[in-house]
């Protein structure tokens, strides 16, 4: 790791493996013998992991994902190896510069938002935390679309990720698994005379791993991502009988059928679309993953017996729940097992994370179509669930209505399989993600689950990794924390309340502020390159940045622009605190009221920006492309973090927690983590406003009607009437009338009950930031309290109260070809 080895090594990758000399080198060239160079580094770390786990025979975590929303690699890798620093010497020695190569890279998007999101934190945290633990998902060959901003209108572009290749994956052809979709089942006796069930399938698709190391901050452990890819079964590989008739597309059609399996990540953000393909996914991923489980599990234990003591596995969300089904069918059929044994291990092995309290993002499969793809889980299914409501009817014989409650098959609207239901009854833990999350799956979304097994609920607040969301994405403020404090705060978050010594220290209070100062100057050289608008750092960078959905509220952040702006006009030498309104997300493709509030934030941004009244004093931008690698710019640059969310609606959000990690201070509800996060920052350290999780359900049981507050708000009618007016729209009153009426006839998330006191509470917050003393105090605080908001804090949790798995310490020797068991010629 010396900076003449690495750099050799960096020279050695650009000649061999990019074939290239200097002189004829681009950028990417750059960047990808330094992502060689690095990977190399990693490799025998990984290796080191994998063979200490065998050989200690230790309990494996196995996260269950269909979305890893990683971010970006190198930059991450450099920051967890400690080289970073040493890079920056040798590519700079090289007459380049570092930030122009991490900048290279495509950002990988294999996730929708927070829930991918969380999947990649908890792998930064498991690997520094020591935690034997794979990740397990689907390698998409076309990750979340790239957002265009066309005319105002979101542009969905595919994003092909893997065009000028991958340096971070590794391929393991030899440890490829076969799934089985469609068919029948024939039952037999075997030769013990015991009724045995096959499944007779239709067709087999090839699982193929793809391998990407997930190093721990300043630890040896490398961890597996191990993705995924699926390519036609070898029979159906090509056709020849209809190759040689001349049927040249024929000879191919069914490996293009079975290879559009791991094609596409669905864009859909909190509502399952109920597509063959997707089940096709989620089955694909989990039963590769456990055949993996099993063929590792098989090569050091003679028998399935002890599984679930060397192998706990999470399910993220019940997107991999089939696995419940898919156990006990290997167990069962595939390794002869009886029912009950195979039972007592399934429930010991899984553990299910809920994330959603949006009953139309519950998914639900259609019998139909379920019984037609996995003939064999739809049987187990209904053996399951026969089984379990057996026993309901047992325990509570003078309940029969509990049955309709819980059992896993739903009767109305049509036959369908709930997959929420199987995840409770498969696992042995149940979590939601935000105190009040859980709650309120306890008492509503869960509540007949959680009275028949109280003790299977458990909360686990979400967390963020802070050496991505931090030290990456922020080394101003890293750098400044590590001079006060030393550098454990990076592995142990809570010491950054060792900062609040020097709250009163001018001399640190001026540095805080410059470097928010400048993080908002790169972010405005950002958003003058990509969007030719030109803000103004002294501004307050008020920011929501996350996927657009009703609940979440976007639109409540424009009626507060457009009451901002009517103030204005009726008054133009009204005094307001300059603001700079950021927004950023990608709306899924199909959802119509979230691509027009895109279009409704451009379309005021157009006309607030240029208004000479406005004189500057408001300024509105909407980002493209909302992502990891954006976060990064977008989160140490705020001013003002909008968690505005419907009360009851939002599980945890973890965006809330890398903005006031990064100074920035909340105007929120109180709702998922904001709760806790003000408990933290304490409450005169965050902008509160709203109605409560238990207001909104008894308004909403005594019949709410929005037109009520329009009818009596003369604000927030002006609001209301200008966007229809056409005002935005070059005169078109049709254009935002969906949002009107929504807002009007409907409501659902409550918009105009939150308005005024929305409104209300951001005028203390533009006095606040008027005394600049006082916002400083208030952004120190929000960011040396957020110590409970690591993911590590999080995993801890997991660890000893759900996985009951034990850190394990990588000791490494230096490589060396004899150790790689090659013979060196003499
Ligand atoms: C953190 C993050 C999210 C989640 O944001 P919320 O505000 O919690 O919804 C979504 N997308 C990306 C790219 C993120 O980094």
């Amino acid at each position: 790791m010396s900076k003449e080895t690495l750099k050799r090594a960096f020279a050695d990758n650009l000649f061999y493996l990019q074939g290239k000399y200097q002189a004829w080198a681009t950028p990417y060239d750059y960047y990808m013998a330094l992502a060689y160079t690095v990977r190399d580094r990693l490799l025998h770390r990984f290796i080191k992991t994998m063979s200490t786990y065998f050989e200690q025979n230790v309990k494996v975590v196995c996260y269950l994902s269909a979305e890893f929303l990683m971010g970006r690699h190198l930059a991450n890798n450099l920051v967890n190896l400690g080289i970073y620093e040493d890079i920056q010497e040798v590519v700079a020695s090289a007459g380049l510069n570092l930030d122009d190569l991490l900048e290279q890279e495509h950002d990988p998007g294999l996730g929708n938002g927070g829930l991918g999101r969380l999947a990649a934190c908890f792998l930064d945290s498991l690997a520094t935390l020591e935690v034997p633990a794979i990740g397990y998902g689907i390698r998409y060959e076309f990750g979340i679309f790239h957002q265009e901003i066309r005319d105002g209108w979101q542009a969905e572009i595919p994003d092909k990720w893997l065009r000028f290749g991958n340096p971070w994956e590794i391929p393991h052809l030899e440890a490829s698994v076969q799934v089985k979709f469609g068919g029948h089942t024939e039952t037999y006796r075997d030769d013990k005379g015991r009724k045995r069930v096959t499944w007779v399938a239709e067709r087999t698709v090839t699982a193929i791993p793809y391998d990407t190391p997930v190093p721990g901050y300043n630890t040896n452990t490398v961890n597996p991502l191990r993705l995924w890819r699926a390519e036609a079964g070898e029979e159906q590989d090509f056709n020849f009988d209809a190759f040689n008739a001349g049927d040249y597309d024929g000879a191919v059609a069914s490996k293009m059928s079975s290879e559009t399996i791991s094609k596409v990540l669905y864009p859909n953000d909190n509502t399952p679309q109920g597509r063959q393909l997707r089940l096709e996914q989620q089955y694909f991923f989990v039963s590769a993953s456990l055949q993996d489980m099993i063929r590792n599990h098989l090569r050091i234990h003679p028998s399935l017996e002890n599984f679930h003591e060397h192998f706990a596995v999470q399910l993220n969300d019940t997107h991999p729940a089939v696995s419940i089904a898919e156990l006990m069918r290997l167990l069962v059929d595939e390794h002869g097992m009886d029912w009950d044994k195979a039972w007592y291990i399934t429930q010991k092995t899984f553990a299910y994370t809920n994330h959603t309290l949006l009953p139309e993002a519950l998914e639900k499969w259609a019998v139909d179509l379920f019984g037609s793809l996995l003939p064999r889980h739809l049987e187990i299914i209904y053996e399951i669930n026969f089984r379990f409501l057996e026993d309901i009817k047992t325990w509570f014989p003078k309940q029969p209505e509990l049955l309709g409650h819980l059992s896993i098959i739903a009767e109305y609207p049509e036959k369908s399989v709930r997959m929420a239901h199987l995840a409770c009854i498969g696992s042995h833990a149940i979590n939601g993600v935000a105190a009040l999350h859980t709650q309120l799956l306890q008492s509503d979304t869960l509540k007949d689950f959680a009275a028949l097994w109280p003790e299977k609920f458990i909360n686990k607040t979400n967390g963020v990794t802070p050496r991505r969301w931090i030290l990456l994405c922020n080394r101003r403020l890293a750098n400044l924390i590590t001079e006060k404090i030393g550098g454990d705060w990076l592995k142990d978050l809570s010491q950054m309340r060792k900062l609040e010594a020097y709250l009163n220290d001018q001399e640190f209070r001026r540095r805080w502020r410059e470097i928010k100062y400048a993080n908002k100057q790169d972010l405005a050289a950002y958003i003058w390159k990509h969007n030719d608008i030109e803000v103004d750092p002294n501004s307050m960078f008020d920011v929501q940045v996350k996927r657009m959905h009703e609940y979440k509220r976007q639109l409540l952040d424009v009626l507060h622009i457009v009451a901002l702006y009517n103030r204005i006009k009726k008054n133009p030498n009204v005094s307001i605190t300059p603001r700079t309104f950021i927004f950023g997300g990608k709306a899924a493709p199909g959802y119509f009221m979230a691509k027009l509030v895109i279009k409704l934030i451009n379309s005021v941004a157009e006309i607030v920006n240029k208004d000479p009244d406005v004189r500057g004093r408001l300024k509105v931008v909407f980002l493209a492309n909302f992502n990891v690698s954006l976060g990064e710019k977008i989160y140490p640059a705020a001013d003002l973090s909008e968690q505005i969310s419907t009360a009851g609606k939002e599980a945890s959000g973890t965006g809330n927690m890398k903005f006031a990690m990064n100074g920035a201070i909340t105007i929120g509800t109180l709702d998922g983590a904001n709760i806790e996060i003000r408990e933290e920052a304490g409450e005169e350290n965050f902008f509160l406003f709203g109605l409560t999780a238990e207001e909104v359900a008894a308004m909403k049981a005594k019949s709410y009607n929005p037109m009520y507050y329009y009818l009596t708000n003369p604000d927030l009618k002006a609001v209301l009437d200008r966007i229809s007016s056409g005002y935005f729209s070059h005169g078109n009153q049709e254009m935002f009338k969906p949002l009107i009426d929504s807002l009007l006839y409907d409501d659902q998330y409550m918009l105009l009950a939150d308005f005024q006191a929305y409104v209300d509470c951001q005028h203390e917050v533009g006095k606040a930031y008027a005394d600049q003393e006082r916002w400083t105090t208030m952004s120190i605080l929000n960011s040396t309290r957020m110590g409970k908001f690591s993911s590590d804090r999080t995993i801890r949790e997991y660890v000893t109260e759900i996985w009951k798995a034990k850190p394990v310490k990588i000791e490494l020797e230096e490589y060396s070809q004899e150790k790689a068991g090659l013979r060196v010629p003499s």
